[in-house]
């Protein structure tokens, strides 16, 4: 379990008091890297978009308090001076994997990056993009496989667990795997999880909130401090 990476917390920051009881618990429960979005790539413009500056400096403060690394998602690249201000890890969101003048830029800077897979990315398109990011100087990278459209509609993205070993055979850089938006569904999300872990995930990126049904953003996947809590207890047993 010790060196499995868990980077938890919520979809969206939100307001004090939801990131401040999502900070404590995360302390809690042993986690060391505080999730939470304050630019939210929302497909509805008419959704919650996030807090923006103003959710990092939440997410900052709450996150020192409690002695928790952060990251969260930076969408444009006028925005990375920013969001580096305040993060430990910048997040390459889907949407933007295949954004190679962003990724360069990304590489520019000194923080380490969570490059997400796009939704239909090939598994060469994938490493490709990491290689924008290291091509400019930047190795600190995190891939993460966050599953992709198919014509299943069993789970909100289909998460190949045969992409797994494909990845980790094919590149060094850690692997982290969010089973959060392949499930779109809280209650496969725990045995999502411990199928990643078993077929060779370094680490999991997962969605908890203090009131899942009242959550502002990707409300059916997150998971109650209850279900994380069982998470947690599955994992380190592995
Ligand atoms: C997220 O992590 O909240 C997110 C929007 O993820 P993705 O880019 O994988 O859809
Ligand atoms: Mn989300």
């Amino acid at each position: 379990m010790s060196s499995i990476t868990i980077m938890a917390g919520p979809c969206a920051v939100e307001n004090r008091e939801q990131i401040e009881k999502s900070a404590e618990f995360m302390a809690k429960m042993g986690v060391k890297i505080l999730r939470g979005g304050a630019f939210k790539p929302r497909t509805n413009p008419d959704d919650f978009q996030g807090l923006g500056e103003e959710g990092l400096i939440l997410l900052r403060a709450t996150a020192d308090r409690h002695n928790l690394q952060v990251i969260t998602e930076v969408m444009d690249v006028r925005d990375i001076e920013l969001v580096s201000r305040y993060a430990d890890i910048l997040q390459v969101g889907s949407r933007n994997m295949h954004s190679s003048s962003f990724l360069k830029e990304l590489g520019r800077q000194q923080k380490p990056v969570l490059l997400k897979r796009g939704m239909s990315a090939t598994l060469d398109e994938f490493l490709q993009a990491a290689r924008y990011i290291e091509n400019e100087g930047n190795k600190n990278i995190f891939l993460c496989e966050r599953g992709a459209r198919t014509f299943q509609d069993d789970t909100r993205f289909s998460l190949n667990i045969g992409s797994i070993p494909a990845i980790k055979s094919k590149s060094d850089y850690p692997l982290i795997v969010d089973p959060s938006h392949a499930a779109g569904n809280r209650d496969y999300v725990i045995p999502m999880a411990l199928g990643a872990l078993a077929a060779g995930a370094d680490g999991l990126l997962i969605e908890v909130h203090p009131d899942p049904e009242k959550a502002l953003c990707d409300s059916a996947q997150a998971l109650s401090f209850d279900m994380f809590e069982t998470l947690m207890e599955k994992v380190c047993k592995m």
